[in-house]
């Protein structure tokens, strides 16, 4: 997606080899604009798949999350929360995720009832790395007895291994924009 490619360009920042920080459009502050238009664009790419929930993960998958539901006729957005909290009902689907950012493990969870037996979802995040975090969502999608229509990522870090192990594994997986390497400060985009 070009306005994307252009953003990652323009504005990414390399904090090492292998991460990217996208805080001044994505991670932190957010560029409304483009968010609206990757959520267009992902819900055009799945909408044939009929997806009835998007799923994502706490935080910066949030706001593409709901510029794609809207898209989608206002459907409804479940976010995986990684802290339990006090006011969290009990009855809750958890799934365990690396943290690459953090290097530190961490468990998720969604509350059973926001994802009811056969709903149709729709993964989306922000950046696909290992493939932690999308394993986890995608282990939640299973537990809860869901359809998984497929994922969406804003950025893949295609040097990594994340999204090829998804694709072989049959997930219908798309990237807004794929990363080939980060060398020396400089990204490197794949066509
Ligand atoms: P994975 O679980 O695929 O290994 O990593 C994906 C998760 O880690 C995403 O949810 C994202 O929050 C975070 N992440 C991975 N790589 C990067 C990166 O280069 N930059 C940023 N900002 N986040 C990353």
């Amino acid at each position: 997606m070009e306005e994307l490619k252009r953003a990652v360009l323009e504005k990414g920042i390399v904090v090492s080899n292998d991460i990217l920080k996208v805080d001044m459009f994505l991670n932190h502050r957010i560029d409304t604009k483009l968010a609206l238009a990757m959520g267009n664009y992902i819900a055009d790419y799945f909408r044939n798949k009929r997806p009835n929930i998007i799923l994502t993960i706490e935080a910066s998958g949030i706001a593409i999350a709901i510029t794609t539901a809207i898209a989608l006729g206002n459907i409804p957005v479940v976010f995986a929360k990684k802290a339990a909290a006090s006011n969290q009902g009990t009855d809750r689907l958890h799934a365990n995720v690396h943290s690459f950012t953090k290097n530190k493990d961490y468990a998720v969870s969604v509350e059973r009832d926001y994802l009811p037996n056969g709903s149709r979802v729709l993964i989306v995040d922000d950046f696909l790395a290992n493939g932690e975090a999308m394993r986890g969502l995608i282990k939640i999608t299973e537990y809860a007895n869901c359809t998984l229509c497929g994922a969406a990522v804003a950025i893949e870090k295609a040097f990594q291994s994340g999204g090829r192990e998804l694709r072989n594994q049959g997930v219908d997986l798309l990237s807004l924009c794929k990363i080939k390497s980060i060398e020396n400060g400089k990204i490197v985009l794949e066509d």
